[in-house]
């Protein structure tokens, strides 16, 4: 298969591994992989155990749905329990649990939950169902936000009045200068989330090099893919070099995608936000302008997102800033399995602890 196979060739794997192991020096470089989709990858091709030794990967902050805080899920829920509403939302979000409840048991008592596969999908439900108000759960990074706003628009200019977005948006740059500033972590290298890169590009990274001296690398999500960015972070610590390099350019181009960005700064503007586990980052949110209030479930319906640290035994804020990894976690695999999460990092397959528990934890 064009694109796939050659990025999974096993003798071409062996021969970086074996260029890695070379290259690496004493104590293993660490690094962290920004992204849920990286996280998983590596766990499915058993990346983190052929390195071993050689580099350190430890897992960040990349899947919006583990860093969606509970207060978020909880205003979801009073919006849900109102007269008239439906809420749409991505599947994954139904299992997470709030400060009390999840919409999965919340649906099962009678609130109207329906999953879709697009925001443009919630638009189309708002328009069949006019006696309805249609909320749709705007959860997501870069790479979701372009398809949110353009739904937006898109309800905008067929002047419904039934559709609004519950936005939970949050941007990566500024969660990974937060990450880079933390001595307890101690990265020495980012491998930059791949579908985020192909909306924003490489530039928002240069700061993060320049700035905290850490190179960076966007990379793509094929074991090669992989490999060859921690090659190439390997190559700049032993030059001494930080600076923002792309394994993926079959992906990213540098300056992004020019309209998924335009998208974004009509619909959103910046705004600080929190962030499950990690507290709340200045900059690192979006939320829906002014021009488009109409359409905001927050404003619209008065029922705020209210943020707050959890206050729960659950390590996910440490899973997500890389301290620990999953299996250190006491809940693991005992009070916390996919079937019955107890923080959102056990929800979706992309969520680092449901990663470990799958493929086999102790991955060091
Ligand atoms: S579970 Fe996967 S697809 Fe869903 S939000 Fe997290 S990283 Fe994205
Ligand atoms: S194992 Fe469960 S409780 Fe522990 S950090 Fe992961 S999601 Fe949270």
């Amino acid at each position: 298969m064009k694109f796939i196979d050659e990025f999974r060739d096993p003798a071409a794997v062996r021969a970086l591994v074996e260029k890695i192991r070379r290259d690496a020096g004493d104590p293993p470089m660490r690094l962290m992989e920004v992204c849920g989709t990286h996280t998983a990858s590596i766990a499915r091709s058993g990346l983190r155990s052929l390195l071993s030794g050689a580099v350190s990967l430890v897992s960040g902050p990349g899947c919006p749905v583990c860093v969606t805080p509970d207060g978020y899920v909880d205003a979801a829920i009073a919006l849900g329990h109102k007269p008239g509403i439906t809420l749409t939302s991505f599947g994954d979000m139904l299992r997470v649990p709030g400060k009390r409840s999840t919409l999965e048991k919340e649906r099962a008592k009678g609130i109207d939950v329906r999953v879709v596969y697009s925001p443009l999908d919630a638009v189309a439900l708002a328009a069949a169902e006019p006696d309805r108000e249609i909320v749709f759960l705007g959860v997501g990074f870069e790479t979701t936000a372009p398809a949110i706003g353009g739904a937006i628009r898109t309800a905008s200019d067929r002047k419904l009045k039934n559709f609004s977005v519950l936005p939970s948006v949050r941007t990566i740059p500024e969660a990974m200068a937060i990450l880079a500033r933390d001595p307890e972590i101690r990265i020495e290298g980012f491998l930059c989330p791949g579908h985020v890169s192909v909306v924003i590009g490489t530039q928002p990274y240069e700061e993060l090099a320049s700035k905290h001296h850490i190179p960076c690398v966007v990379c793509g999500f094929e074991p090669l893919d992989i490999l060859l960015a921690v090659s190439m972070l390997l190559r700049q610590k032993k030059e001494g070099a930080a600076r923002v390099e792309n394994a993926y350019p079959r992906g990213v181009a540098p300056e992004g995608n020019r309209k998924a960005r335009e998208v974004i700064a009509e619909v959103f503007a910046p705004c600080d936000t929190g962030w499950r586990g990690i507290g709340v980052i200045p900059g690192s949110g979006l939320r829906i302008s002014d021009r488009y209030a109409a359409f905001d479930a927050e404003r619209k319906h008065g029922v705020p997102v209210i943020f707050a640290m959890e206050d729960t035994p659950c390590r996910c804020g440490d899973v997500l800033k890389g301290k620990i990894l999953p299996p250190e976690c006491p809940l693991f695999g005992k009070a916390c399995v996919p079937e019955e999460p107890v923080g959102p990092c056990m929800v979706s397959t992309e969520g680092t602890c449901a990663a470990y528990y799958k493929y086999g934890g102790g991955l060091r």
